[in-house]
């Protein structure tokens, strides 16, 4: 920390000898529960903003966008750090103006001091995270990773499981697991060729967001994602495979009501608060 930066610390109060909860040091546990190193290499993972002055972290406030609205609330919330599952900055910018609602989005973060954390694919490939999460919505013993990496096999995206269950599990049952994991209302489904929704589900393969090309060719009676473009459910469909679609996010946000108390206990520290977003929503809406 520059002596500068100390002094300014001290002239607003705070001691920075006995910082407890700096923004260093959450970041760092939160890499110690999915390394950003284990992200896709085209993603844009991690710290992504950082304001100028330290502070200590007391309120963190998660989403799966992070949209202006959802920056908004967190803005009245008084957060100090967002976690946003979808990296806001993605493509370089080459300005920080008010004139586009993604350079908006790092103006009005800087403006209040909040930081920026987005954990996308390295929460896709890590185990105990969002993939492992879309699976339980049935009842399976354990699942394995559709693209493991090359360097790690207990790394990678997609899951595919065995059905485990004393009574048999129908499509229409599957349906209607997958609703109530995810918290939503309507999903899609397209019925394999020779199925019907009475037909026992034995196997399935989830990948959250979007599917197809973790999806494709998997050998399972059940795909569950967010999104898969027609070409590829009608092949789906034709290799016998049913496909569940919930909207690319809806398949994902469940993840953070989760991820709360594994953030509350890796954190260990009950004067931070963390707070889901109520604003955050996928933009399709079935009417
Ligand atoms: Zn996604």
């Amino acid at each position: 920390m520059s002596e500068k930066i100390i002094k300014h610390l001290i002239a607003r109060g705070f001691s920075t000898t006995n910082m407890v909860n700096s923004l260093g040091e959450i970041v760092q546990k939160l890499n110690g529960f999915a390394d950003v190193k284990t992200a896709e290499s085209w993603d844009n993972v991690g710290l992504l903003i950082e304001p100028a002055t330290p502070k200590p972290i007391q309120k963190i406030f998660l989403t799966n966008d992070l949209t202006e609205k959802v920056l908004h609330e967190a803005v009245e919330k008084k957060t100090d750090l967002i976690i946003s599952y979808h990296p806001p900055i993605f493509s370089g910018l080459k300005t920080i103006t008010q004139k586009s609602w993604k350079t908006r989005l790092v103006s009005v973060c800087l403006e209040n001091r909040i930081a920026l954390y987005s954990p996308h694919t390295s929460w896709d490939n890590n185990r105990g995270a969002i993939g492992d999460w879309l699976a339980k919505a049935l009842p399976h013993k354990e699942s394995h990773i559709i693209l493991p990496s090359a360097e790690n096999s207990n790394i990678g995206c997609g899951r595919v499981a065995q059905v485990e269950s004393n009574t048999p599990i129908t499509l229409a049952d599957s349906i209607e697991r997958v609703k109530k994991h995810t918290g939503i209302r309507t999903v899609q489904v397209a019925i394999g060729v020779n199925k019907t929704l009475n037909s026992t589900v034995n196997s399935f393969a989830v990948c959250p967001g979007s599917g197809s090309s973790v999806l494709k060719g998997v050998q399972a009676d059940l795909y569950i994602s967010g999104e898969m473009s027609h070409h590829d459910v009608l092949e789906a469909i034709h290799n016998n495979v049913s496909v569940i679609l919930c909207n690319h996010s809806n398949s994902e946000r469940g993840y953070l009501t989760e991820f709360k108390d594994t953030l509350a206990n890796l954190l260990d520290d009950s004067s931070i608060e963390i707070q889901l977003s109520e604003s955050d929503a996928d933009p399709l809406v079935t009417y």
